[in-house]
């Protein structure tokens, strides 16, 4: 039996979850991975679109004991998917009745878990990792049938076999270094080989498990994440992210109409875009594909022939690429706080701080000892700020929103008067601001930033 040895040759295709939303969808994602036959695709797949969604409504409804509803969402999620085995592969055959099949019983063993959870009243985050972890089983399970019917011969890889991360189940911190070995064994042991008749492997983004098998995921929109672990263990050639845009834009389309597609961007300023909140890829996407220099693609599943984002170690062009916002965080003001302390306390409660400055947002010169934080609503503050607020007096705020402009050379007066604006690296500077007035604030921002393109 040969074996692979030659790693470079093979790409990483992951598709989110409006890439395999339906049967169009999916139909149009196996077409795309047939043309990628000869570079031996290694395809993550996303839950189909809103069915993480209906996931978490179906643990909370099991939680509750709200048995009526359950038992719709139950039938909802199972109905959706046999629908869509009908649909891909309505000629029938091995392949249809296999997934037929394998969709009775993740939605079985599910049924199982939601009832066990209902009888008992608790939902431990182990057990909610479970139960969100089925959306990805499924859909993979789906089109790795569909892909073997249409011609493809496909192997099926269990993510939680190769994703290992530590206990935190629902924001599994991966160690690479056992996900490096376990990745190559599980590729040799489908028998995906650089010349045996397996043409391509499918497996599950967001998914993973502790090292004795316990399942975990990796926090929302992280199939990005997946594919990008998946890439640097296996040193790919290119990682490509399909998605919904044709590529990272200049921001949000969904806030400004006339934005503009990057060609190419920088490591470093498309993992500030995604820390500072813009969604097109997940915050932690770019780290694993650094060390070994591996091109990130963004592209558009709804048309394979345009060209997408390339993120590169190094991008060409200077000047500032885009604005990524935060339309929901909170202000922490601490008095007589030094960083070192702040720092300290962030990290004990791992919550993430995006401005973290003496001298930022809202300081005023008379108290300087005065530390303001902006955070995003997605941290959990439950344990942190009871907390601080035993050491310290503190004043927490919402209703603000957050506005990062990324790229190099970046003109110092981005803000408007009322707004400190904060050079948080080279290649990012940000502000806070009344979430009330965001959308303008980035539609008059784009409008002056890239005039050029309109
Ligand atoms: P998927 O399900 O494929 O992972 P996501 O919904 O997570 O897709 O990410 C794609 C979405 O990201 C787009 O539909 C778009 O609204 C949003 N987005 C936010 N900022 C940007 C940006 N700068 N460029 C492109 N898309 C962006
Ligand atoms: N299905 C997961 C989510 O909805 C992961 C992903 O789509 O990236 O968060
Ligand atoms: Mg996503």
């Amino acid at each position: 039996m040969s074996k692979i040895t030659d790693y470079g040759k093979m790409i990483v295709m992951k598709f989110g979850g409006t890439s395999v939303a339906n049967f169009e969808a999916i139909s149009r994602t196996i077409g795309i991975v047939r043309l990628r036959l000869a570079e031996r695709p290694l395809v993550c797949v996303s839950a189909l679109a809103g069915v993480t969604d209906l996931l978490y409504k179906i643990a909370d409804q099991a939680w509750m004991k709200e048995s009526e509803n359950l038992e719709n969402s139950l039938s909802e999620l199972r109905g959706r998917h046999l629908s869509l085995v009908a649909a891909l592969m309505s000629d029938g055959g091995e392949q249809y009745e296999k997934a037929s099949l394998r969709v009775n019983e993740l939605c079985d063993s599910l049924t199982a878990v939601a009832r066990s959870v209902e009888a008992l009243g608790e939902l431990p985050d182990r057990i909610k990792a479970s139960i969100i972890s089925y959306g990805e089983l499924l859909s993979s399970s789906i089109i790795c049938h569909a892909m073997n019917h249409g011609g493809i011969p496909t192997a099926f890889l269990d993510a939680r076999r190769m994703i290992i991360t530590d206990e935190t189940y629902l924001k599994g911190r991966p160690d690479s270094a056992e996900i490096a070995r376990r990745v190559p064994a599980e590729l040799a042991k489908a028998k995906f080989t650089a010349d045996g008749p397996v043409q391509a492997a499918i497996t599950q983004g967001f998914i993973s498990a502790t090292a004795s098998g316990v399942e975990t995921v990796l926090g929302r929109g992280g199939s990005d994440y997946s594919a990008s672990l998946l890439g640097a263990a296996i040193g790919a050639e290119r990682i490509e992210i399909w998605t919904d845009v044709d590529g990272i834009r200049s921001t949000d389309p969904r806030i400004v109409k006339d934005t503009v597609r990057i060609d190419e961007i920088s490591y470093s300023e498309a993992a500030e875009m995604a820390f500072y909140g813009a969604k097109v890829i997940h915050p932690m996407t770019i780290a694993p594909a650094v060390e070994k220099k591996i091109p990130i693609q963004v592209l558009s599943s709804l048309d394979s022939s345009l060209p997408g984002t390339l993120i590169v170690p190094q991008a060409a062009s200077k000047g500032p690429k885009a604005i990524a916002f935060k339309r929901n965080v909170w202000l922490l003001s601490v008095e007589d706080c030094s960083e070192e302390e702040i720092s300290a306390l962030l990290a004990k409660y791992r919550v993430k701080a995006d401005i973290v400055s003496v001298k930022g947002i809202c300081i005023s010169a008379q108290n300087p000892d005065k530390i303001v934080l902006s955070i995003d609503f997605s941290n959990d503050l439950s344990r942190f700020i009871p907390a601080l607020s035993e050491m310290k007096a503190i004043s927490l705020q919402s209703g603000y929103a957050q506005i990062s402009v990324i790229g190099s050379e970046l003109p110092e007066d981005l803000a408007d008067e009322s707004a400190d604006a904060l050079k948080i690296s080279p290649s990012n500077i940000s502000w806070t601001l009344p979430r009330t007035i965001l959308a303008e604030q980035v539609q008059t921002l784009h409008k002056r930033l890239f005039t050029y393109s309109n």
